[in-house]
């Protein structure tokens, strides 16, 4: 088991931080909301980390009716097309992101669960926490998941839950990217993960879940 590497956090208000740059060309993204509607649920924060041990938290100020989603800095590094961003279940917070910060798209990006799916079909699990236990061997607390992420306050458990979500995507992309290479999937992924785009514009149109590739 490698150590788990002691990230430094920042909490910040409504926006990443000007000049934040993302040396290595990937920035991992995840979000936590009031709940998992794209009609009726707010976005509450949104967790950026940049692979070296940095995580940025954005939380935004729902508890006051009125967030202020603007957030220039963060959509300039959502839309910056050098820059990939990672996810895990990207399908959701891309959505989320999209509707609240009035984004047409995110791209370029990468799905952890995506690439988990496509090149381990036969592992039974594809969640975050799984992914980091097998490749890292760190196990990840997941007791705040469904913790009031509209509070005003964050406690220091929810800052340390939500700053993991963003710590290891970038080890896990490698590790999946290497082993999509291994199986000559890497094409089937890149394709995949271009139709996720088409995926999260049918579930803001609210078209149903059915697999448009489906005999039914
Ligand atoms: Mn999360």
């Amino acid at each position: 088991m490698q150590n788990a590497p002691s990230p430094t956090i920042h909490v910040v208000h409504d926006d990443l931080p000007a000049g934040l740059s993302f040396a290595n060309g990937a920035v991992a993204i995840d979000t936590e909301t009031t709940g998992l509607s794209l009609e009726t649920d707010k976005l509450c924060l949104v967790q950026v980390g940049d692979g070296e041990g940095n995580a940025w938290l954005v939380k935004f100020d729902v508890a006051s009716g009125t967030p202020n989603y603007s957030a220039p800095n963060l959509r300039a590094v959502l839309e910056n097309p050098r820059i990939t961003k990672l996810f895990h279940y990207g399908r959701f917070d891309m959505a989320m992101l999209q509707k609240h910060l009035g984004l047409a798209d995110i791209a370029p990006v990468f799905c952890t669960k995506i690439a988990s799916k496509l090149v381990r079909p036969h592992a039974g699990k594809h969640n975050l926490r799984t992914l980091v236990q097998e490749y890292t061997g760190i196990t990840l607390d997941k007791t705040e998941q469904m913790s009031n992420w509209a509070a005003p306050t964050l406690t220091e458990s929810q800052i340390a839950y939500a700053a993991s979500d963003v710590l290891y995507l970038h080890t896990l992309m490698a590790k999946l990217a290497e082993q999509a290479a291994e199986q000559n999937l890497t094409a089937v992924l890149d394709q995949a993960l271009r139709f996720l785009h088409t995926r999260v514009e049918m579930d803001l149109l609210g078209l149903p879940e059915s697999d448009l590739f489906g005999h039914h």
